[in-house]
């Protein structure tokens, strides 16, 4: 099965240099990790939401369902409760997860649902041509802000910390090696796995050379510190000259929110339920 090349031959229509090829790459490689391990290619499911993203959905060969813009969380969710037994990943934008979607990204951090969420960060509404998201740097000029935008771009990083995530990381789609590590380290944790992107959109903001020339990789950094992965996670807020890090900024586990729910039991023990059902009825 990990022999699979997992790449569907729908027609590719992302840009030349679009971010989402080395995000599908690397997604790609960390599944494979998961299937070599012995984690069921069935048993891993896909949701994307609404955007350049999305198309995730269309070219990876796996089981997904393609969701509405900024809902991707709660249809995982749903599905993570249905059957436990699930690997569940979604693919999100920046305009799913931190606007539309804001609230659900919350509540999966503070809840702890068992999902791994990878955040496509290009800072732009690029399937609706460039206007801007909650994270596009304060002046960005795009359709629907010709003169610039008046606001300062958040935080994701402090705001997932601030919520409770077990699992908050930041990578790059111009460094696919580590992506591919870090999506294979969130989808092993056990809980909710915040992974940002800062994700090149080469049409309408390509920032190639900043995420190159202020990018660094988190050394001798302890990730069971939270004030530690918070005074790191703060370094860089989007405008300031500040380097920026890529990495695993904390991990910590706690119970997972499917625990609470006795309904929510792996598919094998409901089957059994069932069965000893049926015994006890016909006696
Ligand atoms: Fe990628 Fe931007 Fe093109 Fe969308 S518009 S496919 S994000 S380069």
């Amino acid at each position: 099965m990990a022999s699979r090349n997992l790449i569907t031959d729908t027609q590719n229509t992302w840009c030349p240099g679009c971010g989402n090829f080395s995000i599908q790459f690397a997604l790609r490689d960390a599944i494979k990790g998961l299937v070599n391990e012995g984690v069921p290619l069935e048993n891993i499911v896909l949701v994307t939401g609404i955007g350049c993203h999305a198309k995730m959905a269309d070219y990876l060969d796996i089981n997904s369902f393609y969701s509405i813009h900024g809902r991707t969380l709660p249809v995982a969710t749903g599905i993570k409760l249905a059957n436990p037994e699930l690997t569940v990943l979604c693919c999100a934008g920046d305009g799913d997860a931190y606007a539309e979607g804001m609230d659900h990204t919350i509540f999966a951090a503070k809840r702890n649902t068992d999902i791994t969420l990878i955040v496509h960060n290009n800072r732009v509404y690029g399937l609706t041509t460039g206007q801007y998201t909650p994270t596009s740097p304060l002046g960005y000029r795009g359709r629907s802000t010709p003169k610039g935008t008046v606001e300062e771009p958040f935080n994701p990083l402090t705001l997932m910390l601030a919520s409770g995530a077990g699992f908050v990381a930041r990578g790059t789609s111009r460094k696919l090696p580590q992506l591919k590590d870090l999506i294979g380290k969130g989808l092993r944790h056990r809980g909710f796995a915040f992974i940002d992107v800062l994700q090149i959109c080469a049409t309408y903001f390509n920032k190639s050379e900043l995420y190159d020339t202020r990018g660094y990789e988190l050394a001798g950094h302890d990730t069971g510190d939270f004030d530690a992965a918070w005074r790191r996670a703060s370094e860089w807020g989007y405008d300031r000259d500040a380097p920026i890090g890529f990495g695993v900024f904390y991990q910590k586990e706690r119970p997972v929110f499917e625990e609470h729910f006795p309904a929510a039991k792996p598919t094998r023990e409901k089957r059994a339920d069932g069965i000893r059902m049926l015994i006890d009825e016909r006696r």
